[in-house]
């Protein structure tokens, strides 16, 4: 057994320096460059290698698989941000599934551990294990993004998500856990391939909707544990180096306003300022709206207001209208 490191964490001119070109470079290293490699290939593809089948199959297969981490495995399961009926709680968990993050039991046993011991000692994946030197975080940074999937020390599901396990549907979907991962993997290529009516159309599609699409997904989940835990701002009390990183709104389906979610974790919106898209809280407003999901927590703007660092930045909380101030 080796030795848990002791966590330390930057204070005020230290946490200045980490925002520097250095640790920028580190960052677009394993964030930014494989994506702009991928949109540079786009170019080069397109007409050939790369049709308007293939963008609408991976833009379909990756709003399933997005969504099904953010809004189920994370928003529901871990958080119980929102209740659900049998039939959507299985749909939830089998998009879930399709990203390839492991079963429910154990993504939520990781990440109500990581809420739990946030960039302390016992975090599954805090990019500040290391230390705050530039070299340090570096490293942990790596460690946060991808390195701790391979820590064989797991999170135990029988002490952070009993609810899940005892649960017989997400049990059964567990189990079939291994036929999902073949119908993610191959159901682009069959569609594109009978859409088309060709090999290539199978072989493109498998390419575009089932590799890009799962490296995507994959990294934009990773890049909340790593990049919103050390880059962007903290406009919230939340005890840990959480942080929103507005760059990441889009593709992370506004999971990126992270330091919210600290401050708030069964909040069902992250984005709770004026201007921060969260496309996961319209779509869990959507499905209220549908009665398919019930009971929201929807952030109050006062207790949202009690969280902020800077009082003064209360006009820019959503839904938020200052008490008149008393005529004297
Ligand atoms: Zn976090
Ligand atoms: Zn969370």
């Amino acid at each position: 057994m080796t030795a848990t490191p002791e966590m330390v964490r930057p204070t005020g001119s230290e946490e200045l320096q980490l925002n520097s070109t250095g640790m920028r470079v580190t960052i677009g290293f394993f964030v930014v460059v494989p994506l702009l490699a991928v949109l540079a290939a786009i170019p080069v593809a397109w007409g050939g290698w790369l049709s308007w089948v293939d963008v609408i199959l991976a833009f379909t297969f990756y709003a399933i698989a997005s969504l099904g981490i953010t809004l189920g495995y994370h928003r529901h399961f871990t958080h119980g941000s929102f209740k659900t009926g049998r039939t959507m709680k299985i749909v939830l968990a089998l998009m879930g599934s399709t990203a390839l993050q492991g079963s429910v039991a154990q993504w939520v046993a990781d990440h109500r551990k990581h809420h739990k011991f946030s960039d302390e000692v016992g975090d599954p994946h805090s990019p500040w294990r290391y230390g705050t030197s530039t070299r340090a975080v570096a490293k942990g940074l790596f460690y946060a993004h991808v390195g701790w999937l391979f820590d064989e020390s797991q999170s135990p599901v029988v002490r952070y998500a009993p609810d899940i396990q005892n649960d017989r549907d997400l049990r059964a979907i567990s189990r079939w856990f291994p036929a999902i991962v073949v119908g993610t993997l191959l159901l682009p290529a069959v569609l594109g391939g009978l859409i088309t009516m060709s090999w290539t159309g199978a072989l493109t599609a498998f390419f575009w909707a089932t590799l890009v699409r799962i490296a995507l997904v994959h990294h934009v989940t990773w890049s909340i544990n790593s990049v919103c835990h050390v880059f962007g701002t903290r406009p919230f009390d939340s005890r840990d180096m959480s942080s929103n990183v507005w760059w990441l709104a889009l593709p992370a389906l506004g999971e990126n306003w992270h330091s919210l979610h600290h401050a708030e974790p069964t909040a069902a919106r992250h984005g709770v300022l004026k201007g921060q898209l969260d496309i996961s809280a319209l779509v869990i407003r959507s499905l209220e709206r549908l009665h398919l999901v019930r009971d929201v927590r929807w952030p109050r703007p006062e207790r949202v207001v009690a969280k902020l660092k800077d009082p003064a930045m209360a006009s820019r909380v959503r839904g938020y209208r200052a008490a008149a101030a008393p005529v004297s």
